[in-house]
Order: structure tokens, then C-alpha cells, then sequence
């Protein structure tokens, strides 16, 4: 769902990325901003002053959003939850979660720790503007702080919407689950109705667009359409634990995979690798030792007409925790490191030695044949 994006800096341990389509919303809030609602509110200024309150406007509301997830990430980390990282992008922001919660009470704080931030920082907002009785900073100023102040409680209310995966959905979850005991059911129920609320988003969105709202239609209309995808989702990946749980990555591996001599030419190793088994990825082995790997994208970064002067060695990656696994470890880990960077095979390894590697193609082919003995049980 996300793409790349690039790396912003680091705070409390946790990566604060931000994906393409945040820099659309970024673009689109400070030109809405500067020529729609703050024209609205405060005449006669200059066209560049609504400019700068609309940058300061959008820049705000970054932090805002960053705030927002850091709180969610800090409450994960304080239960012992892996956060990855947050990323922002069209929609707000995420905090990825590598594990979900494993009980109802953690699964209660964690949702609740964004909105119960943002309202905290909305506050904040609006007792920095009480501040300055005398207006010594001037109504532009003035007029970027309430907008915050305002725009940190609707983020709030938005995410309290009981529309799963919003946090609101998670509180509803948490609380099903406390009640029955029972995740799948929980799950179900909130992402069900996650689903509704998406689709009455997706209904307003359209009626509003016909009346002539356009922008702000579109806006509901696309958020609608994002729940709904998430909300979903959310549910699969559910299932998809529930079956992989407790199997270990031994039972999915292909043993001898096709491995790629460090010395080899670049040039050798498209034609006799690359176009010979058509994989993206490949184990590098020196002496019989892994020593790396090797992924199509590296090749592309060198020119063509250079391939014969270069090794595999010589462009490839480390072998690390995001690309490697342990043969014991659990098939929900491999699931989630291919999720989170982006990969559809790893490497797996016996006492640092590679020992095979697993697909995303035979875990997906696993969970289609016990989702469907499980359905007709
Ligand atoms: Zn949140």
C-alpha cells in the first residue's frame, strides 16, 4: 500500500518517513489554506501572508500528524509492541506495527494514545493563543495557531470514527474483544463496520460532489474508498496470522536455492541467471559462505555497457535481519518482514549458513488451501 518514500529523520528510536503522495497533500493543504479558508476568516491581508500562514499551516499540521503517531508508537513500545517506524502519506500518517497487540488492554491504550495526543496538543495550541492578550504577534499569527489548535481536535474526532482500522475501530475491537473473547469475531465485527462507515463516506462523498463541492467531495469520496480497502485488509491479515501462527519457515522453504557466485560478471549474471529463473533476488555466496545478496535494482544502477567490468560483489547488499530469517523462526515473521520492506522472497538461515529460502508465492498458496479446508469444515 505504501511506496518507497524517503527517510525524514529519527526521533525516540522510531524512523519518520514520508511517502510521495504526502508531498500532494502537503501542496494541497497549503493552497488551500492560503486561498480558501484563511481568506475566508481574515480580510485584507496580503496575498503572501496567506501564503507563509498557509506553509506554516501545512508544516504544523506535519508535526501534528508526527505527534500523533509518536504517541501511538511510544504507548506500542511501553507494552513491549515492535514499532518499525511512521510513515506519512495521503491520508495522515502510520505507525507499522510488526506485531498486532497481543490482549484487548494493550490494543485499548495504543488506539487511544493518538487522539487523547492530539486533543492534549489542540489544548496547547489554544492556550498559546490565549497567550498574547495584548495581539502583540499579529492576526496572522494568531490565525495559524487556532487553525492548529482547531485542526489537531478534528484529527481526533476523525480517527475516534469507530471505523476499523481508524483508532476508533481499534477502541471498538479492544472492547468486543474484552467482552467475547474472541479476536477473529472482534475483527470481523469492527472491520464490518469499518467497511459501512467507508461506504457512508463514499455516499456523502458523491452526494456533495453533485452538489457542487467538488474538491471536498473527491476528498470523502477517496477516504470512503480507503477504509474500506483497509478495513478489509486489516481482517485478511488477521486470518493470515491465525493460520501461519506457530509453523515455522522450515515447512515453506525451497531447500538448494539457485545461488550466485560473488565473482560472477554482471553481464553473466542477467543472462544466466536473471533471464534464465527470472527472480529478483539472489543469495551471493563466496567459498561456499553467504556473503550477500543481490536484487535487480542493484544491476539497474549501473550502466549496460559496464556490466562486464563489474562483479556481483561488488553492487551487492548485506545480509541482514530485514532480508534473512532463521529456519525456526515463525512463518507470521517471514510474512512481516516481506510485508515491511517490500520483498517476495528471504533468505533462510541455519546457524548463519543459508539453508533455503521462502517465498511469499508458497505462504500464499499454504493459506489459500487451509482457508479453504477450514471454510468447508
Ligand atoms: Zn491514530
Amino acid at each position: 500500500m505504501f511506496g518507497k518514500g524517503f527517510k525524514l529523520f529519527k526521533i525516540f528510536g522510531f524512523e519518520v518517513k514520508v511517502d510521495f503522495s504526502w508531498l500532494i497533500l502537503a501542496v494541497l493543504i497549503t493552497w488551500s489554506l492560503a486561498k480558501g479558508l484563511f481568506p475566508v476568516y481574515y480580510k485584507n491581508f496580503a496575498t503572501a501572508t496567506y501564503w507563509w500562514m498557509g506553509v506554516f499551516g501545512a508544516i504544523g499540521l506535519f508535526i501534528s500528524i508526527v505527534f500523533h503517531e509518536l504517541s501511538h508508537s511510544l504507548v506500542a513500545r511501553k507494552f513491549d509492541l515492535p514499532i518499525s517506524g511512521i510513515t506519512l502519506f495521503i491520508f495522515g500518517g502510520v505507525a507499522h506495527m510488526q506485531e498486532e497487540p497481543k490482549n484487548a488492554k494493550t490494543e485499548l491504550w495504543m488506539a487511544l494514545a493518538g487522539p487523547l495526543a492530539s486533543i492534549l496538543l489542540g489544548g496547547i495550541f489554544y492556550l498559546i493563543h490565549l497567550l498574547d492578550v495584548e495581539n502583540t504577534w499579529g492576526e496572522p499569527v494568531h490565525g495559524v495557531i487556532l487553525y492548529l489548535s482547531l485542526i489537531n481536535l478534528i484529527l481526533a474526532g476523525f480517527n475516534l470514527l469507530p471505523a476499523f482500522p481508524l483508532d476508533g475501530g481499534r477502541v471498538l475491537r479492544a472492547l468486543l474483544w474484552t467482552w467475547k473473547k474472541d479476536l477473529r469475531w472482534a475483527t470481523k465485527l469492527s472491520s464490518n463496520i469499518g467497511s459501512g462507515f467507508g461506504m457512508i463516506l463514499i455516499i456523502l462523498g458523491a452526494l456533495s460532489f453533485i452538489s457542487g463541492n467538488f474538491i471536498g467531495g473527491v476528498w470523502w469520496f477517496l477516504i470512503g474508498m480507503f477504509i474500506r480497502a483497509a478495513s478489509h485488509q486489516s481482517y485478511q491479515q488477521l486470518l493470515m496470522r491465525r493460520a501461519l501462527e506457530g509453523e515455522p519457515v522450515e515447512r515453506f522453504m525451497k531447500k538448494d536455492p539457485v545461488v550466485v557466485e560473488a565473482e560472477t560478471h554482471l553481464d553473466k549474471f542477467v543472462e544466466d541467471y536473471i533471464y534464465e529463473y527470472h527472480f529478483k533476488m539472489y543469495p551471493v555466496v563466496q567459498d561456499a559462505v553467504l556473503s550477500g545478496c543481490v536484487h535487480l535494482s542493484q544491476v539497474k544502477l549501473i550502466a549496460r555497457e559496464e556490466w562486464s567490468q563489474h562483479t556481483v560483489k561488488e553492487i551487492m547488499g548485506p545480509c541482514d535481519g530485514s532480508n534473512t530469517i532463521d529456519i525456526k523462526a515463525d512463518a507470521v515473521e517471514a510474512l512481516s518482514k516481506m510485508r515491511t520492506n517490500g520483498l517476495s522472497r528471504i533468505m533462510v538461515t541455519r546457524n548463519s549458513q543459508l539453508a533455503g529460502i521462502v517465498t511469499l508465492k508458497d505462504l500464499l498458496e499454504f493459506l489459500s488451501l487451509k482457508v479453504d479446508l477450514e471454510e468447508s469444515a
